[in-house]
């Protein structure tokens, strides 16, 4: 194997792509077309990229890869979340949670993992029993939306019962639907017709796709790699998923290099052409990196405060011993915001350790010079953790006083609670020997 032989080419911003390919000889265009057959037409082989040249294609085989990564379980709430897990390339797995919004068209909410497991050691979190195993690289982040569009595709949802909460969505009220891209038009003619998109019946893909894309997967966590790849498909609809949260396993912000690269190819026209505006990314609050974050892309920032003093947020989240709530908040006061942007404070209410209501008038003063609201989350218990679920009274008091202080202030209830897909939740798919019960020292 060459040195060349190694390059993923998933990993690759388009500006890097086009690189790669100017080694090889080839235009610009050539680099465009790869991207969008790896992002957009969630390619698995380059074998499948029928619009560039036998000749390219071998060449490709010869000095790249794009291993894709596969959805090996999917669980279903009865409120239409999917959990997914995904297995990369490398053979570890790593989480996204589908969150449908039966209220309006295209605001689908996908929760996706930056890494496998994670190094911050927040005590409630059940991710944080993984410890750390593996930073995603930048075409495994995007690549948890392609996974889970096309199997979006091939199994429609239909979103039972109540509307979503207006979880992080509702910061987009006021956005029209993301236009198609002259790019997307031009690629897919048959698609769209009236203008309305909406989710396909069936998927636009032919059956022998189909075939090859569904046998043996999923419900049961078989392994399902599909022995062929589908060798021709459609353009994925970029209306299955709106918007994008950053809060799956992980701490973006510890694998700050590839999720902005990640965040690059997830907004291209010529991939999923998400806009930062719909992508939120959620940390627990590396604070050097946050302002950073803000000047790299123009994404919504969400902080995991969870506690009104240094001496809670030191026993929660030991990262409060490096950044404590003060530097944190300094750290959010340089974060550029946008014009009628929020910065979303979340707040995992524990019983007896942060949920009282002094903790809640705390929380309004420390809160007080931010244009924000508060997401709060009642915890979600799991095996790995001591912790307990305050009660609704209680949630319920802590959220009105902070209401009545004038925050916007919502209580996140556990969409996908029942499959295990909750806040906090994640991490449960990966086999770890090393997990450690979380407790408080
Ligand atoms: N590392 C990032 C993103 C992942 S966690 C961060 O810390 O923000 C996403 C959110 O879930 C965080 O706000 C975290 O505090 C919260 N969370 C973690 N475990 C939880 C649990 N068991 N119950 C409720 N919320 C939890």
């Amino acid at each position: 194997m060459t040195e060349a032989a190694q390059t993923d080419l998933r990993q690759l911003s388009l500006a890097e792509l086009e690189a790669f390919l100017r080694e090889l000889g080839q235009p610009a265009y050539r680099a465009q077309q790869v991207f969008r057959w790896l992002h957009q037409r969630g390619a698995r082989r380059f074998e499948e990229m029928t619009d560039l040249s036998k000749t390219l294609r071998e060449t490709l085989e010869a000095h790249a890869t794009c291993a894709p990564m596969e959805i090996t379980k999917v669980e279903r709430a009865a409120d239409g979340t999917r959990k997914y897990a995904l297995r990369t390339a490398h053979g570890d797995v790593c989480e996204a949670v589908f969150i449908p919004d039966a209220s309006a068209e295209g605001r689908n909410t996908l929760c996706i993992s930056s890494q496998v497991g994670c190094a911050i050691d927040c005590k409630f979190c059940l991710t944080a029993s993984l410890g750390l195993l593996r930073n995603l690289g930048a075409g495994e982040i995007v690549e948890q939306i392609t996974r889970v569009k096309e199997d979006l595709i091939l199994h429609p949802h239909k979103s039972a019962g109540r509307p979503a909460t207006p979880d992080f969505a509702d910061e987009h009220e006021d956005d029209p639907p993301l236009p198609d891209s002259q790019a997307e038009r031009a690629a897919s003619p048959g698609r769209a017709k009236s203008g309305g998109p909406a989710l396909p019946d069936r998927a636009p893909m032919t059956s022998q796709a189909e075939r090859a894309a569904s046998p043996g997967r999923a419900e049961t966590g078989g392994p399902a790699l599909p022995d062929r790849a589908p060798m021709t498909r459609a353009p994925m609809a970029p209306q299955l998923i709106g918007n994008v949260v950053m809060m799956g396993m992980g701490e973006p912000l510890q694998n700050y290099n590839a999720v902005i690269t990640a965040l690059h190819i997830m907004g291209h026209p010529l991939s999923h052409h998400i806009s930062p505006r719909r992508i939120t990314v959620s940390t627990a609050g590396l604070a050097p990196r946050i302002p950073r974050l803000g000047q790299d892309v123009p994404v919504n920032l969400a902080v995991s405060l969870n506690a009104t003093t240094d001496e809670v947020r030191d026993r929660i989240m030991p990262i409060n011993k490096k950044w404590n709530i003060k530097a944190l908040l300094q750290a959010c006061q340089e974060f550029p915001l946008a014009q009628r942007r929020r910065i979303t404070f979340e707040y995992v209410l524990l019983a007896d350790t942060n949920d009282s209501d002094e903790d809640a008038r705390r929380l309004v003063r420390l809160l007080r010079p931010f244009r924000c609201k508060v997401n709060l989350i009642p915890f979600n218990e799991h095996p790995y953790s001591t912790f307990k679920r305050p009660s609704r009274e209680r949630v319920a008091r802590f959220q009105s006083i902070v209401g009545e202080a004038g925050f916007t202030v919502l209580v996140r209830t556990a969409r996908g609670d029942e499959i295990s897909a909750a806040c906090g939740q994640l991490g449960a798919e990966v086999d770890a020997p090393r997990r450690m019960l979380n407790v408080l020292p």
